[in-house]
């Protein structure tokens, strides 16, 4: 591409890294003629599938609307934003990797929540009990003692 200062043709790539999960390419570049530097990101460019709903009708997958659902449900977590980027390219993945045209919304639901849960339990909690409108305080304790009693099976010792 172009030096974006002095749009010279030529410019040299002077480091390369993975980023995002490996889902991303960062490069550093350099200007031959000005000497200037910046990056470029590079990411594969695939279709995300539609979004089947349940009355049958589909809409397109819709990027930011996700985002802003797990950020949600992620709001004054002690997550960072590379973690929270990392977890949407693999929920992204989850989907694509479906291979369909279509995928049902609850699919989308679920790759969240498998993820959140992973990641943070409250924010699991939480995006569960929108996903899910939990209409009371016992469902909010079912998945809550679920949880304790994940965590519990994990740390019992190996012997
Ligand atoms: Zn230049």
């Amino acid at each position: 591409m172009h030096c974006p200062f002095c749009t010279a043709v030529d410019t040299k790539v002077v480091d390369s890294r993975l980023v995002a999960d490996g889902q991303q390419v960062r490069r550093r570049r350099e200007c031959v003629s000005c000497h200037e530097r910046y990056s470029t990101f590079e990411i594969a460019e695939l279709l995300m599938p539609r979004l089947l709903k349940s009355d049958g009708s589909s809409q397109p997958f819709d990027e930011s609307k996700l985002r802003a659902g797990i950020l949600r449900a992620l709001e004054k977590r002690p997550v960072g934003l590379e973690e929270i980027e990392a977890l949407l390219n693999r929920v992204k993945l989850k989907i694509r990797s479906s291979g369909d045209r279509e995928v049902p919304a609850r699919f989308i639901g679920e790759a969240v929540m498998s993820e959140l849960r992973k990641l943070d339990q409250v924010a699991f909690v939480r995006f569960a009990s929108v996903y899910r409108s939990f209409k009371d305080i016992s469902e909010f304790k079912t998945e809550i003692d679920k949880l304790a009693k994940e965590s519990a099976a994990s740390n019992e010792p190996e012997d």
